[in-house]
C-alpha cells in the first residue's frame, strides 16, 4: 500500500466520526479548529509528510524530535482549515496513543489539549463517544504497523510525560 492510500484510509476513519456524537466545537467557539494559528503545529505521523506535501493550507517543518533510527518528527502549522486534509493528529485530538517499549498500546487523552479543550479538561476517555475511541485506536494499530510507527508512538508518550512532570512541578 502506498503511503498515500494508508492515509487516504486512516483519515476516513474521522470523515464521520468525532469525539462527541453532537459537535463539540459549540463548547469552546471551536477553538482547536476555527482558524489555523501559525503559531500552533501538529506534529505528523510517519511518512505523513508525504501524504500533505502538496496541502496548500499550511507548511512543513522539522522538529528536534527524533524516532527510529534517524527520523526527525515533523510539524505541521496550517494557516486556515481544511477540514478533508487535517492531519491526523487533527482528527484524533483531544486523545493521543501512549506506549512504552514493551507496553501495549493505550489510548490517553493528549495532556496538551487541556490548554484549550474543555472535553480534555472536563471528562475521561470513555466519555467520549464510542466510535470515535474505537477508530482512534484502530488508526493508531495501523500507524503502529508502518516502519518506525512504534518508535513514533514511544517519542509521543515521552513529550507527554514530560509535559505532564512540568506540569506537577510548576504545582509544587
Ligand atoms: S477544542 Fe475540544 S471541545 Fe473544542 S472543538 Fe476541539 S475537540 Fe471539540
Ligand atoms: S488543520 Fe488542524 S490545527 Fe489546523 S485549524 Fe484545522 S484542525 Fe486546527
Amino acid at each position: 500500500m502506498t503511503v498515500n492510500d494508508f492515509y487516504k484510509r486512516v483519515y476516513s476513519l474521522f470523515d464521520d466520526v468525532t469525539p462527541l456524537s453532537k459537535d463539540c466545537g459549540v463548547l469552546c467557539d471551536h477553538a482547536c479548529c476555527k482558524d489555523g494559528d501559525e503559531e500552533t503545529g501538529m506534529l505528523l505521523f510517519p511518512h505523513e509528510e508525504e501524504f500533505l506535501k502538496n496541502a496548500d493550507f499550511g507548511r512543513i517543518e522539522n522538529t528536534a524530535c527524533e524516532y527510529g533510527e534517524t527520523q526527525s518528527s515533523k510539524i505541521f502549522f496550517c494557516n486556515r482549515c481544511n477540514r478533508s486534509l487535517r492531519p491526523l493528529a487533527c482528527r484524533i485530538f483531544p486523545l493521543m496513543p501512549y506506549k512504552k517499549e514493551g507496553s501495549p498500546l493505550k489510548i490517553v487523552m493528549n495532556p496538551m489539549a487541556k490548554r484549550m479543550c474543555p472535553l480534555a479538561r472536563s471528562l475521561k476517555v470513555k466519555q467520549l463517544e464510542p466510535q470515535f475511541i474505537k477508530n482512534v485506536r484502530k488508526a493508531m494499530n495501523n500507524i503502529l504497523k508502518l516502519e518506525d510507527g512504534e518508535d513514533y508512538i514511544i517519542m509521543l508518550s515521552e513529550i507527554a510525560d514530560e509535559y505532564n512532570d512540568m506540569q506537577k512541578s510548576f504545582l509544587k
